[in-house]
């Protein structure tokens, strides 16, 4: 005799959109999630709400629960830490000046960086990111280096041009983990440190922990058992909630899966309220 099938609620709320460095549209991870059985969503391009509100209607119709997200680049002492945002007002005066500026800092700092590959010898119209909605950033030029012929692979294209150091990278402006979160709490949303074993600089995480965080993410695509433990002992002792997520981008990073890291009802319900 067959066991009866429980569904399980779970919810991805980690993922990337065709809004910023991800190759499926904001409908098409709808569709996606609700083929691989999740109940529920986040969509967090890079420092835009694009997909929304529109994707809400959509997910919707189809009967997946989703969750406003995004997830905003700043910075600590120069060192690059990811927030994300959840469960905000869409609509926020300050979260939507907040995306605009990095959309400004965006595009003064791609200019930079093709300027510094035309140094190098490596010629690319500027023209050729404009056709990007949403955020458009290093994984874009990336793709148009391979495009061209001037390496053979996104990696190779960090490895040897537009990763931190490297000869084509600029940090841009940099704006603050401190202005980041107020900006995410003025807009009545949750902000959460993102994938926090991926910071370098153990300081970083000292100075992190001290930060008015609601929740870091604990739960990551192919985070190791060890970090993870480390991760939820750390937020447990802080009060904190754990949110989890794929960091799925598509064809981008096609390493890690829509659905491969999720978070119950609970947890969902309380990023939503
Ligand atoms: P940006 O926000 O423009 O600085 O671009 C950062 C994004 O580039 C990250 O979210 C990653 O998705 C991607 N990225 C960063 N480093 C690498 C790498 N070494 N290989 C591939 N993608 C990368
Ligand atoms: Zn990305
Ligand atoms: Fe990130
Ligand atoms: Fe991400």
């Amino acid at each position: 005799m067959s066991e009866p099938k429980t569904q399980v609620f779970r919810a991805d709320l980690h993922c990337h959109s065709t809004f910023s460095d991800g190759s499926y549209t904001p409908h098409e991870l709808v569709d996606l999630a609700l083929t691989l059985g999740l109940s529920g969503l986040s969509i967090t391009d890079h420092d835009t709400t694009a997909a929304y509100p529109e994707v809400f209607d959509y997910a919707q119709t189809k009967g997946l629960l989703m969750l406003s997200g995004i997830e905003l680049s700043a910075s600590y002492r120069e060192e690059p830490v990811h927030i994300l945002g959840y469960g905000f007002d869409i609509a926020s005066e300050a979260l939507g000046k907040l995306c605009s500026h990095h959309q400004t800092r965006r595009e003064r700092r791609n200019l930079t960086i093709l300027h510094k590959l035309s140094r190098l010898g490596i010629a690319i119209d500027p023209e050729l990111l404009q056709g990007q909605m949403g955020t458009c950033g290093r994984p874009h030029i990336a793709h148009l280096l391979m495009e061209k012929g001037y390496v053979g692979s996104i990696q190779e294209a960090f490895d040897r041009y537009l990763g931190e150091g490297k000869a084509a990278f600029d940090p841009g402006e940099l704006i603050s983990v401190e202005e980041t979160i107020e900006t995410i709490k003025k807009a009545k949303g949750k902000a959460i440190l993102a994938h926090p074993h991926l910071i370098k600089k153990s300081s970083t995480v000292k100075a992190m922990l001290k930060m008015p965080f609601d929740g870091l993410e604990g739960y990551y695509a192919r985070m190791l058992k060890s970090q993870e433990q480390k991760w939820l002992r750390l937020a447990q002792e802080k009060g904190w909630l754990i949110t989890g997520g794929s960091d799925f981008h598509g064809a981008t990073k096609p390493q890690s899966r829509l659905g491969s890291s999720w978070v119950n009802q609970e947890i969902f319900e309380r990023l939503s309220t």
